[in-house]
């Protein structure tokens, strides 16, 4: 089986045993993908029964045998490890698979050996997930099949293994999926490489990670970088292709896309072209014109016509919990950046709009420098209020800069905000942590925020008031 190169492309894994790591989205797609071509599939989860139903992951059906809480089982005895990029390279089980040549893939892998269209990968600190979805929209708009996924969420192996060229795959490709790729899209973007997940890895090696989405491009392909980004273009030498450009600051004077004259310009090979107005672009805030730039190169790479760009541009609504207006209360906005899980992300939030901020801040800290959130959250909020398990530092770190509230929960966060809020200023979570103290992940954590928001006694959802968001 080891040597067999085409093994994903034959699909064809009877009797093979074929051993998943971790139950969540990724190892329930690979569990099935496997299952469904023949093998015998074992899964092992260091959670408990509990714990998997409390993350809301469950066991797909037909799996003959599964270990959970208890250490990853090892693979001795099995044909192929598929794992989930949450265990990481450096874990005993994924060792050990190497040492004793048992093959391990991932969910990302497998979706690209399997893909037969076009595929479009997008990494960064910040960014992913709205560029990719913005890109996709284009191909959408544009009636191309488009397949748009990846670290999105969702499952991806059933969904891409039935396209075709000229069909278009739009993947999200993170660190941790990084980890396990061993080949490169044809056309990759990269938004930004900025201090994130430090709890898990050096900075030199999550730096090396987001690099190596461009190892095996060929020098036909296509690498878009982000010239704002002192990181990312430090790494320029790296790129085997062809480089295309965005900046936010300068004209481009090759292939890329820019902002002149208040409006979106980009060239692929060829003449220069005016691409939209500025005021026409739905999304708020400045970081996500930086992700406007991004997807219209990757969008032009990938031949979807500049009027399909257009129409996304001026029609993409944005994300759930990236900046999203909830609703108002007293006439002042509520917004829910849940997603904003690093300072570097609260400050994006914070800069996208003009009126006064009481900031909601906490939840469980990644041990990221907060020296220039100090500094724009003095610029910009009348208030801020700390809640979860970093809360108290959080507040130390912020004392004497504004005015401070501790709260135990968002809860007690949204309750306290709602009191003091004044008609003129806007609340914003952004909390500038990740969920895992109170939530499983940032999207119930921005549901609970929407509710909580919702129920306020003089709610007035936002698609019923004229009320400017500050933006
Ligand atoms: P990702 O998929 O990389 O997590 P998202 O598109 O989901 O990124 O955006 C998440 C948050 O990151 C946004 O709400 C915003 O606070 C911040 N962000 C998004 N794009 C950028 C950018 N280009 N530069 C800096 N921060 C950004």
């Amino acid at each position: 089986m080891n040597s067999d190169k085409n093994m994903f492309k034959n699909r064809n894994f009877s009797g093979k045993k074929v051993l998943v790591y971790s139950l969540g989205i990724e190892g329930q797609d690979l569990a099935r993908w496997f299952m469904r071509h023949g093998a015998e599939v074992t899964a092992s989860d260091t959670r408990t029964e509990q714990q998997l139903q409390s993350a809301g992951a469950y066991i797909p059906e037909g799996i003959s045998q599964v270990f959970q809480g208890q250490p990853l089982i090892a693979p001795d005895g099995f044909d192929l490890v598929a794992t989930s990029q949450s265990i990481l390279t450096t874990n005993k089980a994924i060792v050990r698979a190497k040492k004793i040549n048992v093959p391990v893939v991932s969910q990302m892998q497998l979706a690209l050996e399997i893909c037969d269209a076009d595929v479009i990968g997008i990494t960064g600190s910040n960014g992913k997930s709205t560029t990719t979805a913005l890109a996709g929209f284009a191909a959408d708009a544009a009636n191309i099949k488009t397949l748009t996924g990846g670290n999105l969420g969702g499952t991806l192996l059933e969904r891409i293994e039935k396209l075709k060229k000229p069909a278009k795959a739009f993947l999200e490709i993170s660190h941790t999926q990084l980890q396990y790729i061993k080949s490169s899209p044809h056309i990759v973007g990269i938004t930004n490489i900025t201090a994130n997940h430090l709890d898990q890895f050096s900075w030199e090696d999550y730096v090396a990670l987001k690099i190596s989405i461009l190892k095996n491009q060929k020098s036909k392909d296509i690498a878009i970088l982000n010239k704002d980004d002192l990181v990312t273009w430090k790494n320029k030498g790296t790129v085997k292709g062809n480089i295309h450009t965005t900046s936010l600051n300068e004209p481009i004077t090759g292939n890329g896309s820019w902002i002149e004259n208040k409006k979106i310009f980009a060239r692929f090979n060829g003449e220069a072209e005016s691409i939209v107005d500025l005021s026409e672009i739905k999304l708020k805030g400045r970081h996500n014109l930086a992700n406007a730039l991004m997807a219209t190169s990757l969008a032009y790479s990938a031949q979807i016509p500049k009027e399909a760009i257009q129409n996304a541009l001026s029609n993409f609504p944005g994300l759930p919990h990236r900046l999203e207006t909830v609703g108002t209360t007293k006439g002042a906005p509520w917004i829910n950046d849940s997603i904003a899980t690093t300072p570097e992300r609260t400050i994006a939030a914070l800069n996208s709009f003009t009126k006064p901020i009481i900031l909601l801040l906490g939840g469980r800290g990644k041990n990221l420098p907060l020296k220039d959130l100090r500094e724009q959250i003095s610029k910009r909020c009348t208030s801020v209020i700390c809640f979860g398990e970093i809360g108290k530092d959080f507040a130390q770190e912020l004392k004497n800069v504004v005015p401070i509230e501790i709260v135990s929960t968002l809860e007690e966060a949204v309750a306290k905000a709602s009191q003091v809020v004044l008609a003129n200023e806007l609340i914003l979570l952004a909390p500038a942590a990740n969920s895992f103290d109170a939530y499983p992940n940032f999207e119930i954590r921005g549901e609970h925020y929407r509710q909580l928001v919702t129920d306020l006694n003089d709610f007035i959802p936002w698609s019923e008031n004229g009320v400017s968001d500050g933006n």
